[in-house]
C-alpha cells in the first residue's frame, strides 16, 4: 500500500522535512510505495533571517529568495497551491484553486504572517524588516534619516526570531555611529512584558549593552494604536511615545486553515512538544512557526523538528512504531553588537541558555551559516 505524504508550506521547515523524507524513503519513492508532495502558495522561498541585513544594505533581494522547486529533491512533487482547509476525518486538504488533495499523513509548516492591520495606524505609519518588501522600504528610510527619534517596537509576542529586534537596535546604533549621526538620533527599544526579553539570561546580557550604547529601553509597552499624522504610539497601558521613524515588529498570525479546522486555541497549531503531532488531528504533524511548542519561532527549531518528523513518518510508512522525539533544541545567534560582533544562545526545553562573550568570530560563524543556508534547505547540511 502506498503512503501519500503532503507537506503544506515550502519554507524552511517544509523543504527540509520533504528532503529528509525523500532521503529516508528513497526505496519506497522509487517503487511507487510512497509519494511526497509539497504545496506552497508562492513559487519562491524567502530566507527571512537575511531581511534584517537588507534594511542596512548588507544583503540584496536576489540573495534571499530561491524557487522552492530548485530546493527540493527530484523525488518530491512540488505544487504551487494554497491550502485553505483541512479535514482530518476524510484526510483531505482543500486548495484555493477548488481542487482537493488527499493524504495519509500531512505535515503543516505554514509559518507565521505579519498582521499589519492588527494595530490601527501601523500600516500607514510603521516600517518593518520582517520581510523583503518591508526591508527594501526601510532601507530607503534609514539611508535618508539623519536626525530624530527612531523607535524599535515589539508589538506582540510570540514573533519570529525573538532576538531580531535587539539585533536591529544594535545594528542601527552602529549604522548611525559610523555615519557620525548618533548624537542626532535617539534610539528607543520597546518590549511588551516587564523586561527586555523573555529569557532572563538574554535580558541580563543585553540590558547593559543597550545602556552603554544609549539605547533607551521601555518595557510593559503594548501599542494599541499608531497616530500616523501626529506620529505618536498610544499604548494599552495609557502611555504614549512620539517617533520620527517607527520600526515595528508587527503582531503575528498563523494560516487561516488553522482556525477554520480548529487545530488550536488561537493562531497556532496545538502540538505535542515531543512527538510534534497535532493534538487535535490524527496523522497530522506541525513544525516550525505554525506549531505552538514552547520554544522560539526560529528557523533552527524548524530544522531540528524536520529531522524528528521525517524519522517518525518514515517509521510509520514502514509499519514500525515511531520513536524519534524533539527535545526543544533551539539555536539563535544575536548579531550586530558594534556592527560586527555576535553571541548565540542554545537551549532545550526548560533550560536557560549560557551566552558566550560576543565576538567577531561568532559574527562570522553566523554569516557563514547564512551563506550556506540554501544547502541546509536542500537537506545537504
Ligand atoms: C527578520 C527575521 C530574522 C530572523 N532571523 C533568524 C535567525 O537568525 N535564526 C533563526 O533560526 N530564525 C530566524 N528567523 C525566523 C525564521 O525565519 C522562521 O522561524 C522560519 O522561517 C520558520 O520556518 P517555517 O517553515 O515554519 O515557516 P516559513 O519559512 O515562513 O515558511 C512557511 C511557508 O508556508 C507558505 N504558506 C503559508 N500558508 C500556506 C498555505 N495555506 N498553503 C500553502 N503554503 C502556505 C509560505 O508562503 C511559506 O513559504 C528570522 C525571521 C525574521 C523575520
Amino acid at each position: 500500500m502506498s503512503t501519500k505524504i503532503c507537506v503544506v508550506g515550502g519554507g524552511s521547515g517544509g523543504t527540509i522535512v520533504a528532503n529528509r523524507l525523500a532521503e529516508k524513503l528513497r526505496p519506497e519513492l522509487e517503487s511507487g510505495e510512497a509519494e511526497i508532495i509539497v504545496l506552497n502558495d508562492k513559487p519562491e522561498q524567502i530566507y527571512k533571517p537575511a531581511t534584517l541585513y537588507m534594511a542596512f544594505g548588507r544583503s540584496e533581494l536576489s540573495e534571499v529568495k530561491r524557487p522552492v522547486e530548485d530546493l527540493l529533491d527530484p523525488g518530491v512533487d512540488f505544487r504551487q497551491k494554497k491550502a485553505v482547509s483541512i479535514d482530518p476525518e476524510s484526510k483531505q486538504l482543500g486548495l484555493e484553486s477548488g481542487e482537493t488533495c488527499n493524504y495519509d499523513c500531512a505535515v503543516l509548516t505554514t509559518g507565521s504572517k505579519l498582521d499589519m492591520a492588527g494595530i490601527p495606524g501601523l500600516k500607514e505609519a510603521g516600517h518593518h524588516f520582517y520581510g523583503p518588501d518591508g526591508s527594501e522600504e526601510l532601507r530607503e528610510e534609514l539611508a535618508n534619516f539623519e536626525s530624530g527619534h527612531l523607535v524599535v517596537s515589539v508589538m506582540g509576542v510570540p514573533h519570529m526570531c525573538p532576538v531580531a529586534p535587539m539585533e536591529f537596535s544594535f545594528l542601527a546604533d552602529d549604522w548611525f555611529r559610523t555615519r557620525g549621526l548618533r548624537d542626532e538620533v535617539e534610539i528607543t527599544y520597546t518590549y511588551p512584558v516587564n523586561d527586555i526579553f523573555g529569557l532572563d539570561t538574554v535580558a541580563n546580557w543585553a540590558r547593559p549593552l543597550m545602556e552603554e550604547r544609549d539605547i533607551n529601553i521601555e518595557t510593559f509597552f503594548n501599542p494599541e494604536e499608531v497616530d500616523s499624522s501626529e506620529k505618536v504610539i498610544h499604548t494599552v497601558e495609557g502611555t504614549e511615545m512620539e517617533f520620527d521613524l517607527l520600526v515595528a515588529i508587527p503582531p503575528h498570525k498563523g494560516a487561516e486553515l488553522v482556525k477554520s479546522a480548529d487545530l488550536g486555541e488561537g493562531e497556532w497549531i496545538e502540538t505535542d512538544k515531543h512527538t510534534l503531532e497535532a493534538t487535535r488531528a490524527k496523522d497530522v504533524y506541525a513544525i516550525g512557526d505554525a506549531a505552538d511548542v514552547p520554544t522560539s519561532k526560529a528557523g533552527s527549531v524548524a530544522h531540528y523538528e524536520s529531522g524528528v518528523v521525517a524519522d517518525r513518518i518514515a517509521s510509520q510508512a514502514r509499519g514500525r512504531t515511531p520513536s524519534a522525539r524533539y527535545d526543544g533544541k533551539t539555536v539563535c545567534f544575536i548579531d550586530g553588537v558594534d556592527g560586527n560582533k555576535a553571541t548565540f544562545l542554545q537551549f532545550k526545553y526548560g533550560e536557560e541558555p549560557d551566552l558566550p562573550e560576543e565576538s567577531k568570530l561568532i559574527h562570522w560563524a553566523k554569516h557563514s551559516y547564512n551563506e550556506a543556508y540554501w544547502l541546509t534547505a536542500k537537506g545537504l547540511l
